[in-house]
Order: structure tokens, then sequence, then C-alpha cells
């Protein structure tokens, strides 16, 4: 059976890897190049989230998947495992932590609460006086285009094939039309992120922007993946703009700094008093940060839907979608590939697939 896939981000390179793995003759295109679109411009916090049960489980069957091939990522990769800091700054934002941390135990991933002194030991360039925090380990950072490149390498080595620079113009069932002419195939799968709608009309995914910093190296400067415990506010904040505290120690020594929401289209241009925001509202957590060299600032765009979950499956005969994976696109991209190939061979997924049914009933959009 053939199989295109549309979009070589991340998700579609895992896609392609996944149907390759199970025999299909597939061949990935993306109207730029692999890793062209959001992947590029994300962090790469692979990180279990338990905003819904139906998120618990994709990211916590995903992070399962990229710890299990933990081994086998060449180095160019950057796969650490430095665990995730949810910072509490006061006590009612560590009761949370230990909510979470019941949450989390309960269904067998590794968390502890750090108490104030216990915190300060872990990450010394944390301001004094923060009530504690939320450990999880097994979170892990990786560097998402070359990951995304490696799941397509995966695939080509099995046999499938990467074209680069082809637009596709529409899906059918049965093919896809590129430069005027179809193409057939027995499967498509429409992994074209904040793309895809496109592709799929009707298919509810709005690019959400996000700005990211990057600093000079600074090895050592923090050791953990450190998260303000408000930051799901931010990412579920239904109003137009936010930032959260959000900082990476990179491989390189690295320390990238984020995070920014928006809804603002696709306007790439760099929005400096928001970047602002952000990068005082992380100053503000870590006083020596004010000290270090700034490199490079980027944006993205992360393809959010109204109920904060992916689209994963059919749509109409023999077309599926892998697509609207918001701020965790990284971190469920091996999930969410497992999956379609599971929905794909007619096999029992290993997590119920329903929640991400492209055709469930959506909430409105409430932003704005
Ligand atoms: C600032 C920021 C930080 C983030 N941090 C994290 C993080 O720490 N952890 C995490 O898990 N996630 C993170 N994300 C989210 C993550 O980046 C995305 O969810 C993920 O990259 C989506 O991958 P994708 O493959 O669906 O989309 P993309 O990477 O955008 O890939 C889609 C591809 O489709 C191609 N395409 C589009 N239309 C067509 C067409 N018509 N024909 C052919 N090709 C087409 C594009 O060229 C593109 O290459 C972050 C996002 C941002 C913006």
């Amino acid at each position: 059976m053939d199989a295109i896939v549309v979009g070589a981000g991340i998700v579609g390179a895992a896609v392609g890897e996944a149907l390759a793995a199970d025999g299909l003759a597939v061949t990935v295109l993306d109207a730029e190049f692999p890793g062209a679109g959001t992947t590029s411009a994300a962090m790469g916090h692979v990180v279990v989230m338990d905003d819904s049960e139906a998120q618990f489980a994709l990211t916590g069957y995903s992070r399962r998947l990229w710890s299990e091939r933990a081994a086998e990522l060449p180095p160019d990769v950057e796969d650490e495992c430095p665990g995730t800091l949810w910072v509490a700054s006061d006590e009612e934002e560590l009761e949370h932590a230990v909510r979470r941390s019941h949450f989390y135990r309960e269904r067998g991933v590794e968390a502890e609460v750090l108490d104030s002194a216990a915190l300060e030991k872990a990450e010394p360039n944390l301001r004094r006086g923060l009530a504690g925090a939320l450990l999880v380990h097994g979170d892990r950072v990786i560097y998402p285009p070359n990951a995304a490149r490696r799941l397509l390498s995966n695939a080509v080595v099995r046999g499938a094939l990467a074209e680069r620079r082809v637009r596709v113009e529409a899906i059918e069932p049965g093919r896809v039309r590129v430069n005027g002419s179809w193409r057939e195939t027995a499967i498509v799968v429409n992994a074209a992120g904040v793309g895809a709608p496109e592709l799929t009309p009707g298919l509810a995914i709005e690019p959400r922007k996000g700005h990211l910093v990057i600093s000079d190296r600074y090895p050592g400067f923090c050791r953990h993946q450190l998260v303000e415990l408000g930051y799901l506010k931010s990412a579920h904040s239904a109003g137009a703009e936010s930032v959260a505290f959000n900082l990476q120690p990179r491989a390189t020594g690295q320390v990238l700094v984020g995070s920014s929401r928006e809804f603002v289209g696709l306007d790439r241009s760099t929005n400096r008093r928001l970047v602002g925001r952000m990068v005082r509202r992380a100053v503000d957590f870590v006083p020596a940060l004010a000290a270090l060299s700034v490199l490079r600032t980027w944006v993205g765009f992360r393809p959010s839907t109204p109920d904060n979950l992916p689209f994963i499956g059919e749509v109409d005969e023999g077309v599926f979608v892998a697509a609207g994976h918001e701020g965790l696109g990284i971190t469920t991209a091996l999930g969410t590939a497992r999956l379609l190939a599971d929905l794909v061979a007619g096999r029992v997924p290993e997590i119920d697939p329903s929640p991400y049914s492209p055709l469930r009933p959506m909430p409105e959009a409430q932003h704005g």
C-alpha cells in the first residue's frame, strides 16, 4: 500500500518513519525542507503534561517512546534528561505542586516536591524566597530540527522517499495534487502543521505565535528545565497574549528563554514589547540572567486547537490528519505516529485514540 505524508516537520517525519516501519511505500513531501516549519522554532522540551487525562495519556506515552530510543539518537539530536522543575512562587502554587505530584505518581510518573531550601540547592540561580517546586524526573530536552531529520532518515532507510520543495495544493481520497497534477496513493496523511487547514478545510487549527531568546554559552547556568507553575495559565489563557517563565539548559551550554503566546496570524515580526515582558518575567525568577549575552531571538507558530488536543485520525476514506499539536508537538510526535500507524493498519492502539479524533465536536475558540 502507498502512503503520502504531507509535511516533514517532526510530526510528518515521525509518521513517515512509523508507516515505513509497517512496510508501506511512503513518500514524505514538504513545501520547503524537513523541519522548516514550527519544528525549527521549538524549545525541544519533552514533557509530561496533565491539563487533561487525554493530554497526559499522549504526552506520557510519547515521552516513554522518546526515552526508549534515547540510546539510538545521534549526538546532534542533543538528547538529555534534566527533568522539569515546576517552580512554585507561593504556598498556593506549592499546594498545586503537591496535588500534581500525587496525580503523576498514581500514574507511574516519577515526581517529587522540593521545599524552598531544596529548590535553592537544586537551582542556585533562582531568586531566593520561592516556595518550592515540583520536580518531574524523566522529562527530556532534544534539538527538534535534528530530531525531525533523524526520524525522516530512518524512514528513508526503510525505503521511504523524501521530497523537498513540493507544495501540495489539494488532498482528496486516493490522491494529492502537486503542480496541477494528481498523484495517486491509497493513504494520505495531512501533517502540514499550521498549513493543515488549507488542505483539510474546516480543521480548527490557528497559528499561535511564540518567541524564544537564546543566550551565549554559560555551561551549568541552570540544570533542569525550569517552568513557572503559572505556565498553564499562560498556555491556556483565553486572552490574546501572555508570557510565562520557561528556561532551558541546552547541551551546548546555552540558555533558551521562553515563552510567549499571541494570536496574530502568521506575522513573523518580532514583538519587542512582548519579548521585553517575557525576558523581564524570566529575570524576575532568575536575576543572574540579566548579565548574560543574548545571541538571537526568533518566532514560531504553534498549531493550536480550541481544546488543546491535536487532531490524529481519519477524516475521509484513506485521508488522515496528524496536526494541531500546539506547544507539545515535539513531545508528542512519536506517540502521534504510533497512534496513526495503528489506525492505518487497523491495530488496537496502546492509548485510546478517540479524544484526538479530527471529527470530535469542537468548542468555540475563545481568544480575541
Ligand atoms: C516558541 C515555541 C516553542 C515550542 N516549544 C516546544 C517544546 O518545548 N516542546 C514541544 O513538545 N513542542 C514545542 N513547541 C511546539 C512544536 O514546535 C510544534 O507542536 C511542532 O513543531 C509541530 O510540528 P508539525 O510537524 O506538526 O509542524 P511543522 O514543524 O510546522 O511542520 C509542517 C511542515 O509542513 C510543511 N507544509 C505546510 N503546508 C504544506 C503543503 N501544502 N505542502 C507540503 N508541505 C507543507 C511545512 O513546510 C512544514 O515543514 C514549540 C513551538 C513554539 C512556536
